[in-house]
C-alpha cells in the first residue's frame, strides 16, 4: 500500500471552508464557509484516528484477514489515520493481518501497546520485568508457587505459572491439562471459588504493586499492572488526534476491549465481526467507500 500521507492531506477538508483541501493547491476555490459544527466535513477536518481490535474485529476469531477488509482499510486510510491494537504479540498480528501490517497501518500496537509501532518504526517497548523489577517479580512468583502447592483440588497437571512479556498467567490446575480436565476444573472452580480466593489473597498481599487481576477463560487468571489493558496504547496517540474511534468485539465489562471502549479518550464502537466492522465504517466514513 502506498503511504497515506499525501492522500490524507488531499482528502482532508479545508481549515476555512467546507471544501476538500484539494483547493489548497487551488486557493481560489476556498469559500470560507463551514457546514456547521456537526457537519461531516467538520469531522473530516479533525485529526481522526481509527483504532481496531484484531481478533473478531478485523478478522474472524483466530482467522486470517479477508480481502474485503484489506480493501476497506486501504479506502479508510485515505481519509483518516488507522491503527491496530491487539492483545497478542506482533508475530500473531502478522500471521492474521499479513507480513506487511507495519506498512498497511499507521500505528500497530501489539500486546495492548507494550510494543508500539508508528509508520513502520518501533516507538516503544515495555515489559513486566522492566516495570516491576526482578525482586518484586520473584517475590510474587514465589508466593504463587507456595499458594499453588497448598491448593487442594481433585487433580493437578503442569505449567502453573506462565511468564509473558506483559503479564503473568496463573493456573491452579496447570495449563497443560486436557480439555476434559479443563472442563472439570471449571465446574469445580465455579462451586468452590478457587481462583476467586487466590486472587483475593494476591490482591491483598501485593496491593503495593498496583496490579490488576483478570479471571477469564476456564482454568487461569492473568496478572498485570493497572492500566496495561488496551488503554495503554492511548498514551502514544492521545495528544495527536482530536477524535479517536475504537472498534472492538469484546466491549462488554470484563471483555478485553472494555476499558478502551469505555475510555473518555475514545469514541467506542461494538462490532459483531469483520463484516459488521466494514458496515459501520461505511456508515461513519462514507467518503471512504
Ligand atoms: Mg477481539
Amino acid at each position: 500500500m502506498a503511504s497515506s500521507l499525501p492522500l490524507h492531506h488531499l482528502f482532508a477538508f479545508c481549515d476555512h471552508c467546507c471544501h476538500r483541501a484539494t483547493h489548497r493547491l487551488l486557493p481560489r476555490f476556498c469559500s470560507g464557509k463551514s457546514t456547521g459544527v456537526n457537519g461531516s466535513s467538520d469531522r473530516m477536518a479533525k485529526r481522526v484516528l481509527c483504532l481496531f481490535d484484531v481478533d473478531g474485529t478485523l478478522t474472524a476469531a483466530r482467522k486470517d484477514v479477508e480481502q474485503d477488509m484489506i480493501e476497506e482499510m486501504q479506502r479508510l486510510r485515505k481519509i483518516v489515520t488507522i491503527g491496530t491494537v491487539g492483545g497478542s504479540d506482533l508475530v500473531k498480528q502478522m500471521e492474521q493481518l499479513g507480513k506487511t501490517v507495519l506498512q498497511d497501518f499507521d500505528y500497530v500496537f501489539a500486546e495492548n501497546g507494550l510494543v508500539a509501532y508508528k509508520q513502520g518504526e518501533l516507538l516503544a517497548v515495555q515489559s513486566l520485568r522492566t516495570h516491576l523489577g526482578e525482586d518484586n517479580l520473584k517475590e510474587f512468583i514465589n508466593f504463587c508457587l507456595k499458594y499453588l502447592a497448598d491448593i487442594d483440588i481433585p487433580l493437578k497437571r503442569g505449567t502453573f505459572i506462565e511468564f509473558r512479556n506483559g503479564m503473568i498467567n496463573v493456573s491452579p490446575v496447570g495449563r497443560n491439562c486436557s480439555q476434559e480436565e479443563r472442563d472439570a476444573f471449571e465446574v469445580f472452580d465455579l462451586a468452590n471459588g478457587i481462583r476467586a480466593k487466590f486472587v483475593d489473597t494476591l490482591r491483598e498481599r501485593f496491593a503495593h504493586l498496583d496490579l490488576t487481576f483478570s479471571v477469564g477463560g476456564q482454568i487461569s487468571f492473568d496478572v498485570f499492572p493497572r492500566g496495561w489493558d488496551k488503554t495503554y496504547c492511548l498514551r502514544y496517540v492521545k495528544s495527536d488526534f482530536d477524535e479517536i474511534h475504537f472498534f472492538g468485539d469484546k466491549t462488554h465489562e470484563g471483555g478485553n476491549d472494555y476499558e478502551i471502549f469505555a475510555s473518555k479518550d475514545t469514541v467506542g464502537h461494538t462490532v459483531t465481526g469483520p463484516s459488521d466492522t466494514i458496515r459501520q465504517l461505511r456508515e461513519l466514513f462514507p467518503l471512504s467507500s
